[in-house]
């Protein structure tokens, strides 16, 4: 599905940051964030979790209006707000911000693999069922409506390597699919790859001053950089499972490289990751380059076995290449 955001018209930009120290490094991003987006024109609310004292428990408290005094449900009481105007005054200020962003940015630092548990409150009040998600209102026809982002600005403690899919963490790509699939794309907001200031506090001010100036660069495509592509709901027909067909294919080498081989490769890689971005690839492994019985393993998700045919001639070493597929069953 293609995405409609014009990059010439201004933006109201939600900034939701989670840091307990004004002088932290996340806390200096998140500065930083405001005063670029602020001088490109943008308009920019920060909800400062830490300084704003943000109540992250999600109770009673959360309401002026009550459905069910004996027992307390909340998408239920949330439902029952909806129809009269029942949020506390601060939520209904936070669901208020939501609503009119057309980008959301969360900026906090890795804690425990997650968020530090203030945002996450913050989430659990504010996305509030039949206000903001629910009755229909999910992934492209959520808020986001499939065309909002959703942007993660974050710290780690660990680095790169312990999240890169090979470490002893888990990768981030899947730390993040709490945060990108289960709030952003959840929601109709489009996430893009996350900016991820990686151990800030191992190193000196010059190497913290480059994220500050990749920041810089990465809010300027805030809203032209394309998202990452996560399935749309139409593709579920009945709440049910992937309308859609998984394959494995096994690739292999059917020439011996030559030059024009070697030229083509980065053109490879550039469509490789794009096809990742947009979800025709699932997973990708390959074996070193160096062996001679050089192998790609890659699971594809396709409507069709001639889709994926037309997707496979599409790549640049395709002369060079033998593919063996088999089509997944749908367990
Ligand atoms: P800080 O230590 O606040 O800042 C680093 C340095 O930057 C400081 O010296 C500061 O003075 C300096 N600085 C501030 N502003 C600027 C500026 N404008 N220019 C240059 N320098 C500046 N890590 C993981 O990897 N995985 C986890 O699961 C994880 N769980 C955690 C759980 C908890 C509860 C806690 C407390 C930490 C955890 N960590 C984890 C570590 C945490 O992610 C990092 O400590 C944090 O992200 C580092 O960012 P910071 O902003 O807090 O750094």
């Amino acid at each position: 599905m293609a995405v409609v955001c014009s990059p010439e018209k201004l933006m109201n930009i939600l900034l939701v940051h989670a840091h307990p120290e004004p002088k932290s490094f996340s806390s200096a991003l998140a500065s930083r964030a405001r005063e670029i987006l602020t001088k490109a024109g943008h308009t920019v609310t920060v909800s400062d979790l830490y300084a704003m004292k943000f109540d992250p428990v999600s109770d009673r408290r959360n309401f002026s209006t009550t459905k069910d005094p004996d027992y307390y449900k909340q998408q239920q009481e949330e439902t029952y707000a909806t129809e009269h105007q029942g949020f506390s005054p601060l939520l209904e200020a936070e669901i208020q911000k939501l609503e009119a962003a057309d980008a959301l940015i969360f900026n906090y630092p890795l804690w425990w693999f997650g968020q530090p548990a203030i945002l996450k409150g913050w989430v659990d009040r504010v996305f509030a069922y039949a206000r903001i998600y629910g009755n229909g209102k999910l992934y492209e026809n959520g808020l986001g409506q499939g065309t909002k982002r959703g942007l993660v600005l974050m710290t780690t403690g660990g680095g790169p390597d312990a999240y890169g899919g090979y470490g002893f963490n888990p990768s981030m790509e899947t730390i993040l699919k709490p945060v990108h699939h289960g709030i952003f794309w959840f929601n109709g907001f489009r996430p893009l790859a996350p900016f991820l200031a990686w151990s800030p506090a191992h190193g000196d001010d010059a190497f913290r001053h480059q994220y500050l100036e990749q920041l810089d660069a990465k809010l300027a495509n805030l809203f032209t950089e394309s998202p990452l592509e996560l399935p749309p709901m139409a593709d579920f027909p009945n709440y049910g499972k992937d309308s859609q067909k998984r394959f494995h294919v096994t690739i292999s080498l059917n020439a011996v490289p030559d030059a024009t081989f070697n030229e083509m490769v980065p053109k490879e890689k550039e469509l490789v990751a794009e096809l990742r971005r947009t979800g025709r690839i699932l997973d990708f492994q390959m074996t070193a380059t160096t062996e001679s019985e050089w192998h790609a393993y890659a699971i594809f998700r396709e409507p069709s076995r001639e889709a994926l045919d037309k997707t496979l001639a599409t790549l640049p070493l395709f002369p060079y290449l033998n593919f063996d597929i088999r089509e997944l069953a749908q367990n």
